[in-house]
């Protein structure tokens, strides 16, 4: 009996840095904010947006609540939404000024701060797999066009069929753009790329992101997406996050490396609760959602909009957007599982032990 006391002593004591709770896994998917009108979202249509989005968060929470690693939860998230149509990552990209499909993709691991990255490429199914292998086979971060389809062939990716990524509806968002001289943010509403942040059980933390960018792109346009930093950063001592929106003003303000290194500040300091605050403000979720909040606030500030999801070491799930929709989704090792489309759809606290 003794014995059997001081075992599990010491298997409380090896817990990991949450001290007296069970390991913790959260995960936050988003698949793309915008303009999203109510109106024009049918219920058909809304049941296969939140099927498929139910679809990624669910392969990505299994690994999650199994023990599996960050890294894997996200793939496996992205890999789905890329096959879906109805988003524009991998089958179902918007496309460009060119007619064709040019896809970017980007990845990160918070455990070494390792990624990969690729961007205009036309020929591999799922873009977010080519990048994850840039960060494990290749000395490079980020690999562009032919080199990387290259690169792909060489590590064995098939070579699928440029047709394979295109739909009806993104090609007659291209010739709506063209005839009415529309922007790409007209005939889009919204943003349909992909992404997913986790924070596994171990205490590892990911993102990714992967979109065809925006309708009628041209001259070799790249946006935020593949760029790690603006649209994907993760960092086991900050937070992951990935982003979705108008990307040009997403680099210009590093949104996804600016919402790490703020939470990096605040961690560090043991959260900031200042004087005279309200009691909630001390608060991890109220302090993780406001550094989103407010870097989200910048981009708008530049005339930018979109959305971020934001996973931290404590697990909190965020979504921070400035757009009337996002579709997203999280889970959490609390029992939180949620899809939503509009803003304040969320019935769940975002965080797991509240
Ligand atoms: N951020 C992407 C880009 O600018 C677009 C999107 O989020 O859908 O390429």
């Amino acid at each position: 009996m003794k014995k059997l006391l001081a075992l599990m002593a010491l298997a409380l004591m090896s817990q990991p840095a949450f001290a007296d709770e069970a390991p913790k896994w959260s995960l936050a998917i988003h698949g793309g904010a915008g303009t999203l009108d109510p109106k024009q979202m049918t219920p058909e249509k809304r049941a296969a947006y939140e099927a498929d989005l139910q679809r990624a968060l669910d392969a990505g929470a299994k690994i999650l609540a199994e023990g599996g690693d960050a890294m894997d939860a996200v793939k496996a998230a992205i890999v789905i939404m890329e096959d879906s149509p109805l988003f524009n990552a991998g089958k179902g990209a918007v496309f460009t000024w060119d007619g064709t499909n040019e896809l970017d993709a980007s990845i990160m691991d918070g455990r070494d701060r390792s990624a990969g990255a690729v961007a205009g490429v036309k020929t591999v199914k799922n873009p977010i797999l080519l990048a994850d292998t840039v960060r494990t086979q290749s000395e490079h971060v980020f690999l562009v066009g032919k080199g990387a389809e290259d690169f792909a062939v060489s590590k064995g990716f098939a070579v699928t069929p440029p047709e394979y990524f295109a739909t009806p509806a993104r090609r007659e968002a291209l010739e709506r753009l063209k005839a009415e001289k529309l922007s790409a943010l007209d005939v889009d509403h919204k943003f349909g790329t992909v992404g997913a942040v986790a924070l596994d059980q171990k205490g590892n933390m990911a993102a990714g992101t992967s979109t065809g960018g925006m309708t009628g792109k041209r001259w070799g346009r790249v946006g935020d997406a593949p760029m790690i930093g603006a649209g994907t950063y993760a960092d086991n001592r900050a937070c992951a996050v990935s982003a979705t929106g108008w990307g040009e003003y997403f680099i210009r303000v590093g949104v996804a490396h600016e919402i790490c290194a703020r939470l990096r500040v605040l961690q560090g300091a043991n959260w900031l609760f200042p004087k005279g605050a309200e009691p909630e403000q001390g608060d991890r979720t109220y302090q993780s959602q406001a550094v989103a909040d407010a870097v989200m606030a910048d981009v708008e500030e530049l005339g930018g909009d979109g959305g971020v999801i934001v996973v931290t070491p404590s697990g909190e799930a965020i979504f921070s957007f400035n757009t009337t929709g996002m579709y997203r989704g999280r889970a959490t090792s609390a029992g939180v599982n949620e899809v939503a489309i509009f803003g304040g759809e969320e019935k769940a606290s975002a965080t797991p032990d509240h």
